[in-house]
């Protein structure tokens, strides 16, 4: 019962409006959200009791945080800020979405591929390269969109390459792959999965995971898969690195989103 009685501190304030932000945008609820809001907005004036009528089965949907919202709500400060947490994140969440659209245009103009990029994804022209045979996209996650590095790369070939799983590790061990996986020469690679010869949408492939640890002591995963297609004559290379993980549940989303950008590939 504290929390009835008890003033939200300014942090806790701060929190409420990050969460129920995030919450509203995952959901795609943002304009019902503003709309709401807006509704409530003159309601607080009136009386806090009839705005807990409104928002308590509203927030049902946000899952749970607590008794704490009544409070949050009463202030009309925090709903003006929570309305404009909202209007900025759609914004840049729009905007997140039309350049990954536009950066997945410019790679499959580039490199005869087509690849889908995830919102806050985006292409890292530094160490993104395209030559005659071989070339090398190199794609970065915000840290509002989970973070991570994904490398994908590929040589034209005559032939498929007799053992695929080691054409893997040869490319990984290759310094550009590092510079696009933001791999440095002091983060151990420690391999934890192995598979050969897989049959993936008619293409020979393998894949090799690994944890990696760098000397501060965070530690995440990279995954890599060769793939060789026949049609094309092209070998692939496709890697990614995660964020530093520490076991938590947002983390399978994030791992997720990593593997549906390098699934999304099509070759030819
Ligand atoms: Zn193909």
């Amino acid at each position: 019962m504290e929390s009835f009685t008890r003033e939200l501190t300014r942090e806790e304030q701060e929190q409420m409006i990050d969460k129920i932000a995030t919450e509203v945008l995952k959901r795609r609820l943002e304009t019902v959200a503003i709309m709401f809001l807006e509704s409530i907005k003159p309601m607080t004036y009136i009386g806090s009791q009839l705005a807990i009528v409104f928002v308590g089965p509203f927030l049902g949907v946000f899952g749970d945080f607590g008794i704490n919202y009544i409070k949050f709500f009463e202030n009309r400060q925090n709903v003006e800020k929570l309305l404009q947490k909202i209007e900025e994140q759609t914004e840049m969440r729009d905007e997140d979405e039309k350049k990954a659209k536009e950066d997945g245009k410019a790679i499959s103009k580039t490199y005869n591929l087509r690849l889908t990029l995830l919102p806050g994804f985006l292409l890292r022209q530094e160490v993104t390269k395209s030559g005659e045979s071989t070339g090398m996209i190199g794609i970065a996650g915000k840290e509002s969109a989970g973070g991570g590095f994904i490398a994908i790369s590929f040589e034209k070939t005559e032939s498929s390459p007799s053992g695929l799983a080691s054409a893997v590790s040869d490319q990984l061990r290759k310094e550009e792959t590092q510079q696009a996986l933001t791999l440095s020469t002091d983060t151990l690679l420690r391999e934890i999965e192995k598979k050969e010869d897989m049959k993936i949408r008619g293409h020979k492939t393998s894949m090799i995971a690994y944890e990696w640890l760098d000397p501060t002591g965070q530690k995440g995963r990279v995954e890599c898969y060769g793939f060789w297609c026949n049609k094309a004559q092209r070998l692939l290379f496709l890697g990614m690195r995660t964020r530093p993980l520490k076991g938590d549940k947002t983390e399978k989303d994030h791992i997720k989103d990593l593997r549906a950008i390098l699934g999304s590939l099509k070759c030819h």
